[in-house]
């Protein structure tokens, strides 16, 4: 799935290419990934692309008259930019034909998975109060305050929290067990029994592996790729996630696999100990 430094590559990705664009036309392959209107102006039909925002794992673009289109990634959503009257791959759902400084070329969002959709709005605060207003801080931006408040009496596992997009969003599966080896957190403790210092560790720990893991692409797992195609680099410096039973690089110890809100979490028990040797003020 794709988590916050794939959707952030994308969407840079797009931004430099398609920001100023004009949209020539929309095809909508697949009504049903629409989610209310498919007019085509509603798609951005003959508007001109201003702006790109990210919140989590969702991204808009916005058009120079305040519309705004939704993109929601799903499990398997990807936007690639494309040469004009490309043939669309399978499962290419909505397809703008885009014209930007001469140049023609066309914008394809895929979703093999179809938990993905897009959605138009009259905008941006319409996407802020009705879509995200659900969401928590975004990773890149949520303090250790934030967390610290969130986690306050909460019984429930810390990794089952940061996948939590209402607490926190962005998070997924990769970087919630990246980061949560790297800060020393063992990924079952309640989220309650956090110190502050643990709390405060663990989000630089977090927001240094997004940053570092934007800069690389993101992860390419399966099918993630930038607005041009290519691949991210970031899953060659996974230290746990997908390395089950492989040595710790930090101990030597061989790498625990476990089910955590139904997602295979991977740590180290030596390094993130279950039973934290300080308590909570
Ligand atoms: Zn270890």
């Amino acid at each position: 799935m794709p988590e916050l430094p794939e959707v952030e590559t994308i969407c840079r990705g797009l931004a430099q290419h398609c920001v100023g664009a004009k949209v020539l036309s929309v095809r909508v392959m697949r009504p049903q990934f629409i989610r209310g209107s498919i007019n085509p102006a509603d798609l951005f039909s003959g508007l001109t692309i201003e702006r790109f925002h990210r919140h989590g794992k969702q991204f808009c673009l916005e058009s120079t008259r305040g519309r705004v289109l939704l993109f929601h990634m799903g499990m398997s959503g990807s936007v690639t930019l494309r040469p004009f009257q490309s043939k669309p791959a399978p499962h290419v759902h909505v397809l703008w034909t885009l014209s930007n400084n001469g140049k023609i070329f066309e914008m394809h969002h895929k979703d093999p998975r179809r938990f993905g959709y897009v959605r138009a709005y009259e905008n941006m605060q319409f996407v802020r109060e009705i879509a995200w207003f659900k969401l928590g801080p975004d990773a890149l931006s949520i303090t250790a305050n934030e967390l610290f408040l969130s986690l306050n009496n909460s019984r429930r596992r810390i990794k089952t929290i940061l996948l939590d997009q209402s607490i926190i969003a962005g998070v997924g599966n990769i970087y919630a067990d990246e980061s949560l080896f790297q800060s020393k957190i063992h990924p079952l403790r309640k989220g309650s029994s956090l110190t502050r210092a643990e709390i405060n560790q663990f989000i630089a720990e977090l927001k240094l592996i997004l940053k570092q893991a934007i800069r690389c692409g993101g992860s390419t797992i399966q099918s993630h790729a930038d607005a041009l195609g290519n691949a991210g680099t970031y899953q060659a410096t996974h230290l746990v996630y997908g390395r089950g039973k492989e040595p710790c690089t930090i101990c030597g110890a061989l790498l625990k696999q476990t089910q955590c809100s139904q997602r295979t979490t991977v740590y180290c028990s030596v390094c993130q100990p279950r039973n934290s040797k300080t308590h909570r003020l």
